[in-house]
């Protein structure tokens, strides 16, 4: 399926009817800098969705764009933002935490964006917890591999699928458009 209409709905700080209005939700998280708008402008082939909705706060707040008229895609808060208070920062992790382990909230799939030169960090670790207590089928997004050379990215490529603990590692880079249309595939179906 090809990604053809996308609309900013709004965004949110917390609970909202459009959590719970039926409509599939794919959720995107992932630590700032890894790469997580690129990759959604990536899917949406729109290069500058997320920067449209950039007014001020947009970092703060869960944003939902529907996708196709079919499904919402929902861009949550980068975790670890270096402009933010630790006070914020701690706003923002509870929100993200919230949102992933509301069992109300149906999710059709969990998109976790990761630096596959960093690899998967301690958050990371405890949003795949999270995904699995939740039993919310994930997919872990190993993104800007074309920094990695061949060699590199087995090595990374293992480590990530191991600490991945059973959910789908897809190695992307949303600047080459590298694996993003295999994403797609098994997002919006
Ligand atoms: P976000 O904070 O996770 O939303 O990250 P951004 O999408 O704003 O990207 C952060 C930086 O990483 C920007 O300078 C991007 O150009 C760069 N970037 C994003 N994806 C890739 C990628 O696949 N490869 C490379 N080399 N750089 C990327």
């Amino acid at each position: 399926m090809k990604v053809t209409t996308t609309e900013f709905i709004k965004g949110i700080r917390g609970t909202d009817p459009l959590c719970y209005d039926g409509v599939a939700q794919v959720a995107f998280v992932g630590r700032s800098n890894v790469g997580k708008s690129s990759m959604i402008n990536a899917i949406t082939n729109n290069r500058s969705l997320v920067k449209v909705s950039n007014r001020p706060g947009k970092t703060t707040e869960i944003n939902y764009f529907l996708i196709n008229k079919k499904f919402y895609l929902v861009d949550l808060p980068g975790y670890g933002y270096a402009r933010v208070t630790p006070k914020e920062k701690e706003k923002l992790q509870k929100l993200i935490i919230w949102y992933l382990s509301t069992s109300d909230i149906k999710l059709k799939k969990v998109v976790l964006i990761i630096d596959s030169r960093i690899g998967i960090t301690e958050f990371d670790r405890h949003m795949i917890l999270i995904l699995q207590e939740q039993a919310h089928p994930y997919v872990v997004v190993a993104n800007k591999i074309d920094k990695l050379s061949k060699r590199e990215l087995v090595g990374q490529l293992q480590k990530i699928t191991a600490a991945a603990t059973g959910g789908q590692v897809v190695a992307c880079s949303a600047i080459k458009r590298i694996g993003v249309d295999e994403l797609v595939k098994t997002l919006f179906v």
